[in-house]
């Protein structure tokens, strides 16, 4: 009988973790023998890897569930399966609203996939793998429950095979009362650091250029090696540092309270280290951070940036904010507006609150602002944050900045292949457009900056590989991912 190529259409919502197990639940799969498809209908496996830290990217995921319905209903051997965050913390849910969902399976389970596929085409019975629940056990045992899903990397699956995800810690400790984190990524657990050593060159050795360290609260890191030594971020990010082929080390997010000196001394001293900061502050009122369970006062977080701008001269900090949070008050929205309008952040992701059931805030206070509220705080912050940008952008026209060039801008995608609107990323993670060559893609190169908006650089390449700049500076979009959707 001819043995017809298995077939897998994968979803990503949510953050970085979500992409890198979309990565590698893809890479598992394909060493079974699946080849990706980019249209749900036409897979075999149709795997969603989901995110629950805003009700909004929830029912998304449903939504996308409730189109397949009826594709389900017509082709019953397809195997539907939930991946992550909302397995994790809604399994029953997920099966009610969803009852064509073949499998769960949460954060700490994923090495089981290819498993679990194979027995439902064997069984047709729904499989569900998951962990523990953060009280339903000892904390040995809840975080003996959550594993960390770091297979063999697959370069091909990734967007660009120049750069990297790395997962160096799991799960958090810090339960702020707003987040599902800690709920559905289980303990904070940080990985061997002679095993993310072993990543970080195979990677290399692959091409990889540029490793993103990613965990929740990336600062905390730290391996006790049971000896009575430890690594820390800073010692990792200097063992990396001695990987030649490897350019640029970013790490993404930090917690405010753990931004300790050695890393800053590492950011400043070691050159591959890139000079920016994601460091969320989530509001400029002492009394809503108190709410939130956010460990540090706004004063401490002002003391922490200038620590930060001290120590790593040039360097760009970006934030997190929650608008709308329960209790805000206007004069509590005023004052982030004011530390927003001093702290110069190189940019700011702003949400509007969204209660979560199971979360300490959910139990404890109303969700008592607004939503037309919500939307006009996150608005005026916004405004506030893009006047910030262009004048952050401006004051670099006539720079001359190092791009790792990604690839074509969503402009540049439009174009035909060959010379066409490029994107790249500064060492300060600025984004650059410029007009170039497709096989400048995973170098990095020198660019004038020539014009700014709130959002963007324009750049002219200094090479001789481009023949004129006849393209027109458009406003740059992020290069497309294929199925993955940022919430
Ligand atoms: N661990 C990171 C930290 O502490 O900043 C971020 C993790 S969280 C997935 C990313 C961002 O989502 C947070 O920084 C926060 O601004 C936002 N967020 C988390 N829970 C939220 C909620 N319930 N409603 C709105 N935004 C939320
Ligand atoms: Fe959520 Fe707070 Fe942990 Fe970040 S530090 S993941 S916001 S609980």
């Amino acid at each position: 009988m001819h043995d017809r190529t298995k077939t897998l259409f994968i979803e990503t919502v949510g953050c970085q973790m979500n992409v890198l197990d979309s990565e590698l639940v893809v890479g598992s799969l394909r060493r079974q023998g699946y080849e990706l498809v980019h249209e749900p209908t036409a897979a075999d496996v149709i795997l969603f890897t989901t995110c629950s830290v805003r009700e909004h990217a929830e029912e998304k995921t449903y939504s996308a569930l409730g189109r397949l319905a009826p594709h389900k209903k017509a082709n019953p051997d397809t195997v539907i399966g939930v991946l992550g965050c909302m397995a994790q913390k809604d399994q029953e849910e997920v099966r009610r609203r969803a009852p064509h969902v073949d499998m769960v399976v949460g954060t700490g389970q994923l090495a089981r996939v290819p498993e679990l596929v194979a027995e439902v085409q064997r069984t047709r019975v729904p499989q569900y793998a998951l962990s523990l629940g953060r009280s339903d056990g000892g904390k040995q045992s809840v975080t003996a429950s959550f594993e960390s899903f770091d297979p063999p990397r697959d370069a091909s699956m990734r967007p660009t095979p120049f750069q990297a995800f790395v997962r160096i810690q799991i799960g958090c400790d810090k339960f702020c009362t707003y987040c599902v984190v800690p709920t559905t990524r289980g303990p904070e657990q940080s990985r061997h650091p002679d095993h993310l050593l072993a990543e970080c060159r195979q990677l290399a050795n692959e091409g990889c250029k540029e490793v993103t360290l990613i965990g929740q609260t990336v600062n905390s890191y730290a391996f006790d090696h049971g000896d009575g030594r430890r690594t820390r971020l800073s010692d990792l990010i200097s063992r990396i540092h001695d990987i030649e082929s490897i350019e640029r080390i970013k790490f993404v997010t930090n917690f405010p309270k753990d931004m300790t000196n050695d890393l800053l001394d590492a950011v400043r001293e070691l050159p591959k280290a890139v000079k920016y900061l994601h460091v969320p502050v989530q509001s400029g009122c002492d009394e809503v951070l108190k709410r939130m369970k956010r460990q540090y006062s706004i004063d401490s977080y002002r003391e922490m940036l200038y620590r930060c701008r001290e120590r790593v001269p040039g360097v760009a900090i970006s934030s997190d904010f929650i608008v709308g949070f329960c209790g805000e008050s206007e004069e509590s929205f005023g004052k982030t507006m004011d530390l927003v309008r001093e702290a110069k952040f190189k940019n700011s992701f702003i949400f509007k609150y969204s209660t979560r059931p199971g979360t300490k805030a959910d139990d404890l206070y109303p969700d008592d602002i607004p939503e037309e509220v919500k939307k006009r705080r996150n608005n005026d912050l916004l405004q506030v944050q893009n006047a910030n940008c262009l004048e952050d952008h401006k004051s670099r026209i006539g720079h001359t900045v190092e791009v790792l060039v990604e690839g074509p801008s969503k402009v540049g995608e439009r174009q035909p292949p060959g010379l066409r609107q490029m994107i790249g990323r500064t060492m300060t993670d600025h984004i650059v457009v410029f007009d170039g060559h497709d096989r400048l893609v995973g170098r990095t190169l020198s660019a004038k900056v020539k014009e700014a908006s709130p959002f963007t650089l324009f750049g002219d390449v200094k090479t001789g590989e481009i023949a004129s700049g006849d393209l027109v500076a458009r406003e740059a979009e992020p290069v497309r991912r294929v199925g993955l959707t940022i919430i």
